[in-house]
């Protein structure tokens, strides 16, 4: 039915180009990629009105009086070229940090507001890192949001017994990514 309805060469699988399928990871890449680039020109349309300062590494930044500091913990840069956008977007100061090590070397001089986690990095898992950090002198009240692509059943739990207290999954939803960031902020300064 469908090969009388459609022109031969549209019928998937018997044009030349679709007889070599690309590789999984290169279409993956090339979604991101033009997701990232028109997320680039939504806000070329539409900038900041103010410009937020961003600091990748472990080098102090402060936070400008009155704006939430939010640290970011993930060692995908596409992944944080994405959430840097998003944070921009809504004028939050931002730090981020690539591994553990990096993230206790800038808790050494900085006290976010809220930490967003990946659970999955190469040096110390997100559970383990999150369970240090709130251990910490100071740090057992500043609210971690796991961001994690783990969606086994339990999965969940597991980043609220590491202490993490809110979840948010991958791929990321900009949209419940603010409202959660929004949401755990906002506890925070009524807390
Ligand atoms: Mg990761």
């Amino acid at each position: 039915m469908v090969e009388r309805l459609l022109p031969k060469q549209d019928i998937v699988g018997s044009s030349p180009i679709t007889r070599s399928p690309l590789p999984r990871e290169n279409v993956e890449a090339k979604i991101l990629d033009i997701f990232v680039g028109e997320f680039a020109r939504l806000l070329s349309c539409h900038p900041p009105k103010v410009v937020c300062k961003i600091q990748a590494g472990g080098t102090p930044l402060m936070s400008e009086p009155g704006k939430s500091l939010i640290l970011y913990v993930e060692d995908n840069p596409e992944n944080r070229m994405l959430v840097r956008r998003v944070l921009l977007a809504e004028q939050y100061s931002l730090i981020e940090a690539s591994s553990a090590q990096e993230t206790f070397e800038i808790l050494k001089t900085n006290r976010p507001n809220l930490i967003l986690m990946d659970i999955n990095m190469p040096d110390m898992d997100g559970y383990t890192l999150t369970a240090q950090i709130k251990a910490m002198n100071g740090f057992d009240k500043v609210p971690i949001l796991a961001i994690t692509a783990n969606v086994m059943r339990g999965d969940r739990e597991k980043t609220i017994q590491a202490g993490c207290d809110g979840y948010i999954q991958k791929p990321i939803d900009i949209d419940q990514l603010v409202r959660e960031v929004e949401k755990f902020l906002a506890r925070r300064a009524h807390a």
